[in-house]
């Protein structure tokens, strides 16, 4: 649901806080809101001036454009009289958000009292009223026959205890599990959230202890719970989803999908294996694959293109994938070089071995016991082999996909390694000032988008103009080109106090630079180090004399990341970036670089190499079917 003038809105606790934030942004975007509080004093005169600001910026829409409603939002024929009126007045309803609630009058604790005037109060608000303005909204939103959204503001303290005031934490558990079970509702287009902001500046918390609002990292900025609020009403995908807010973390959607899928007792199918296959998929006897025929950092000196059987019958709990389209990695080197099978010596008895980390394609054939995944289905596969027409793999190890399209494989190696490493070795929180190197290739991208998204100054290096004007339009705060700018000393004079998170992956002279613009407390994660990739002899490792000495005098670390140990995060962080992707939020460049077929891959390893390419560099194993794609 776009927010868009000629909305309507009912928003309980509108008189202050949360709530009354809320009424003013949903204002600015044209949507009329009325105002439901206690307080009347304070209704009024926050109606009143969202009235004014409405009719500066919208002039021409008609009045009322608010209306202030007083009502204790506990007792049921009030709420009833509220909606009422709302409904005549504006004529439908949009948007609920139930923002009205308090703490506890009376400390748990030390109440010796039969909870009327305390903790009955609490659940009564916070939890009662939530369920029954809920419910007067999804009838008014059926009634109206429109698609609906309604945001419950829970609490960070109803996702975990809150030990000062655990009737508090209890309602709005209450409402967290209430929202999220109203998932059945999306299908008549009427969505029920929740979100959870930890502490922010309102009457509530102006009894909490200030040293733990400091230490959760301060009060939120009013406008994060605005994002968030608007991302749920806004976001069609979303229902039943919690969006928990906090200094620490950003925004993130909990629970995680792991977590999910141990408590389903009937895991829900991924969306696309329940659709009946849309691509015609054929099985030719034989097909064309790339094998590392000797070790080589030098790929084309590496590999060969050999034409290859498929095996049959396949194995019972293996399918066979169509591969549509490969990505391009600047470890492909690495790979060739027998860095990934422990060392020359233990690759050099695996030889030959097919080449490529990543692909998406369709599925051609499954074996006796796989019977959860269609032919036909989309999938991406992140296992070695994928440089080929044709592949065989475990079903297990294939994540099925909306779309089997080229900015699919990016998210692959390249999204999940931002995405991951960011979080786990970086943990990247918000406010901070994050360096990303590379930052217009395949990684690179991402990096700077996903810390754009949790709210830091990014600053990003790369080289040539047309990087720098792509990383820009990503919304990058400072780009260095290092063409024409000295990296050093742009870090030295622009951020004197130093960076708080690095996501390094050039090496060699750049790792220095990056660890000499390390904050205190500041992390690097070393992902990778092409510069040193390809020298003479192939890769030497370096020695980094004083790299201890330096990170004790500034309680730095310097953190390793290597993708292939996080797979049991990829279906997570892969959601999270095909969500972001789909919402708008994430941009994903394909390099325009077209290559067809296997016995392109040498060119385009050797164009990544050559510094040229900008965003992610893939391959197209099968020219014909962007045609048969084209069509549908
Ligand atoms: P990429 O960033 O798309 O392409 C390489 C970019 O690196 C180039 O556009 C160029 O950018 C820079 N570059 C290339 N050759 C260079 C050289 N000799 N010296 C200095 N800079 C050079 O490649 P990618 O596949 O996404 O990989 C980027 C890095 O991430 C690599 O170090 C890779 O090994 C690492 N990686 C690590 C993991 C992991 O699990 N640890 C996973 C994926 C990728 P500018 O000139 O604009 O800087």
């Amino acid at each position: 649901m776009k927010l868009q003038p000629g909305l309507s809105a009912i928003v309980t606790g509108g008189a202050s806080g949360i709530g009354e934030a809320l009424s003013s942004a949903l204002g600015k975007k044209g949507v009329f809101v009325t105002i439901v509080d206690l307080c009347e004093e304070k209704g009024k005169k926050v109606a009143s001036m969202f009235e004014k600001d409405f009719k500066e910026l919208y002039p021409n829409m008609k009045s009322p454009c608010s209306m202030f409603i007083k009502c204790d939002v506990s007792n049921h024929s009030d709420l009833v009289a509220a909606f009422r009126r709302h409904l005549d007045v504006f004529g439908g309803l949009d948007i609920c958000i139930n923002s009205a609630g308090i703490g506890t009058p009376v400390l748990f604790y030390k109440d010796k009292t039969d909870g009327t005037c305390s903790w009955r109060r609490t659940v009564h608000v916070n939890l009662m009223a939530v369920i029954d303005c809920t419910q007067l909204a999804i009838q008014a939103m059926q009634t109206g026959g429109k698609p609906g959204a309604v945001v419950n503001i829970g609490s960070a303290s109803g996702i975990y205890p809150f030990p000062a005031d655990p009737v508090y934490s209890a309602t709005k558990g209450g409402v967290v599990m209430f929202s999220r079970a109203l998932v059945p509702y999306k299908s008549e287009g009427i969505r029920v959230n929740v979100l959870c902001p930890e502490f922010v500046r309102t009457d509530i918390s102006e009894k909490v202890d200030k040293k733990l609002i400091e230490l959760a990292g301060g009060f939120l900025p009013m406008e994060m719970i605005i994002d968030g609020a608007f991302e749920l009403i806004e976001d069609d995908s979303k229902a039943g989803a919690c969006l928990w807010v906090t200094n620490r973390r950003g925004m993130e959607y909990w629970p995680s999908e792991t977590e999910k899928r141990k408590y389903r007792i009937n895991p829900l199918k991924p969306k696309a294996l329940m659709h009946q296959s849309q691509y015609n998929v054929e099985i030719p006897n034989s097909f064309l694959k790339v094998i590392v025929r000797n070790l080589d950092h030098n790929f084309r000196k590496a590999t060969e293109v050999v034409r290859a059987q498929l095996n049959y019958p396949i194995k019972s709990d293996h399918v066979v994938v169509k591969i549509l389209y490969a990505g391009v990695n600047a470890s492909d080197v690495n790979f060739t070089s027998g860095r990934y099978f422990g060392g020359k010596e233990a690759s050099s008895t695996r030889l030959p071995f097919d080449a490529g980390f990543e692909a998406v394609g369709l599925v051609a054939a499954t074996g006796d016991m796989v019977n959860d995944i269609k032919i036909g289905t989309p999938v991406a596969v992140m296992c070695f082999g994928a440089y080929a027409e044709f592949t065989t793999v475990p079903a297990k190890h294939v994540f099925p996909v909306p779309k089997p399209d080229p900015e699919i494989v990016a998210m692959l190696t390249s999204g999940l390694t931002a995405s991951i490493a960011l979080e786990q070795a970086g943990h990247m929180q918000s406010g901070q000032v994050v360096l990303v190197t590379a930052a217009a290739g395949g990684t690179g991208q991402f990096a700077v988008q996903l810390a754009k998204l949790a709210r830091n100054k990014v600053v990003a290096t790369c080289g040539g103009k047309r990087k720098a004007a792509f990383l820009k339009e990503l919304g990058v705060d400072r780009v260095i080109d290092y063409k024409f700018e000295d990296v050093k000393a742009v870090l030295k004079k622009e951020f004197p106090k130093g960076v708080d998170v690095v996501y390094e992956s050039v090496g060699g002279h750049m790792f220095d630079i990056c660890l000499n613009a390390l904050a205190i407390y500041g992390r690097m994660v070393v992902i990778g180090m092409i510069s040193q990739y390809q020298g003479e002899h192939g890769w030497k490792p370096l020695s980094y004399t004083g790299l201890c000495e330096k990170i004790l005098a500034k309680s730095q670390t310097v953190a390793g990341f290597f993708l292939i140990q996080y797979g049991h995060l990829y279906r997570d962080h892969l959601d999270k970036l095909y969500n972001l992707f789909s919402a708008g939020k994430l941009k994903v460049l394909v390099d325009p670089n077209q290559f067809f077929g296997p016995g392109s891959v040498a060119d385009a390893v050797e164009y990544l190499h050559s510094g040229e390419s900008l965003g992610k560099v893939v391959v197209c194993m099968d020219p014909s079917f962007s045609k048969q794609r084209a069509k549908l």
